[in-house]
């Protein structure tokens, strides 16, 4: 009922304002092409990615242009920013932490508008953005379970065995393989259900199945989204990783992402929770989709549909294919919109 509840809202919200004119060519001012070139000089942008060694941080000019010109327009804070700083904008190197959070709005009406929220930063010449996170494991259904992604079941050494075969007990998958044609097709990678309490051993260290899904959420965020000059870090509360302090304002501001994750592989992930699915992330999305979704949490909006952003130049850009990730997909534009917003933060 639930789903078809929303796809019925979906029906009704997707005809009448699918882009809403808020992302049209002509939208494109002098001021997204100056800055579209003016990014192109950032360090985040020239960097060299660590993972794979590519090196197109900096992508397409015109496409940049056109990504800055969406999100200033569906940001609840775009207009704002474009008042207060000029194309040409240039940070001092430090900078003190400010609390950054917005809107941004895909669909030009508020029933649908997205909340991003971080701290922001800059340590000589290197932004810092942080992002504390809390993870709230599936309850609602298979609460005794957990899907993982098969690459984190090939870090964990159960590729090739727990994961390779499916176990069955009265019709219902206990354990295993779950594979990927019960979803709806949108995962790249078969999961693997464990038990919720199981403790795996890798390289001499034990931990439960739950710190191994969290760090290695955090290590594929960071990861694909830091470089230089741009660095994430995302911080999982549940590990202890949030200074006490410091989480009493995050909470205070609303600025923890919180991770609610369900046991159900074919809801399409959203990074959020809506009265519709209060726990919208399937726990076994794919890596790419993670950090796909956290692109939203820093504000990005989605550049979809693909028919639309591939051929005028997204290809590799994480917010036009959620399913590309390549070292380089987090495009030096990303970076660029989340900085410039400084101006609006909020001292700590
Ligand atoms: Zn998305």
């Amino acid at each position: 009922m639930r789903q078809l509840m929303l796809i019925l809202l979906l029906v009704v919200l997707w005809a009448p304002f699918a882009f809403a004119g808020l992302c049209k060519p002509v939208n494109i001012e002098s001021r997204h092409t100056r800055e579209a070139e003016n990014l192109e000089g950032e360090s985040f942008a020239t960097a060299v990615s660590s993972l794979d060694g590519t090196a197109d941080y900096i992508g397409s000019r015109s496409y940049n242009a056109h990504v800055l010109a969406c999100n200033r327009k569906r940001d609840t804070m775009g207009k704002k920013i474009e008042r207060e700083i000029g194309s040409d904008h240039v940070f001092a190197g430090s900078l003190d932490a400010r609390l950054v959070k917005g809107h941004y709005n895909y669909f030009g009406n508020i029933i649908t508008q997205q909340k991003y929220m971080y701290r922001l930063e800059r340590v000589s010449g290197n932004w810092i953005v942080t992002i504390p996170a809390e993870f709230h494991f599936p309850e609602l259904k298979l609460a005794k379970y957990l899907d993982i992604t098969m690459p984190l079941a090939q870090r964990l050494g159960i590729d090739t065995t727990i994961c390779a075969t499916t176990v069955k007990s009265k019709g219902k998958t206990t354990r295993g393989l779950v594979p990927k044609s019960v979803s709806n097709g949108i995962w790249v990678f078969d999961t693997c259900r464990v038990d919720r309490d199981e403790t795996f051993t890798v390289n001499g260290q034990s931990k439960d199945i739950k710190d191994w899904y969290m760090e290695y959420w955090k290590e594929l965020i960071q990861s694909h989204w830091s470089r230089a000059g741009f660095e994430l870090r995302f911080q999982a509360v549940n590990l202890g990783e949030v200074d006490a302090g410091d989480l009493a304002t995050y909470n205070k501001e609303g600025i923890v992402w919180h991770v609610r994750l369900n046991m159900n592989a074919n809801v399409i992930p959203r990074y959020k929770s809506n009265p519709f699915f209060l726990h919208p992330i399937y726990s076994g999305i794919d890596p790419a989709g993670v950090v796909h979704e956290f692109g939203h949490v820093l504000g990005l909006d989605d550049e979809y549909p693909s028919t639309e952003c591939v051929p005028l130049g997204g290809a590799d850009y994480i917010m036009c294919d959620a399913f590309s990730l390549g070292g380089d997909n987090q495009k030096g534009v990303y970076p660029w919109i989340v900085t410039r917003r400084y101006m609006g933060g909020k001292a700590l």
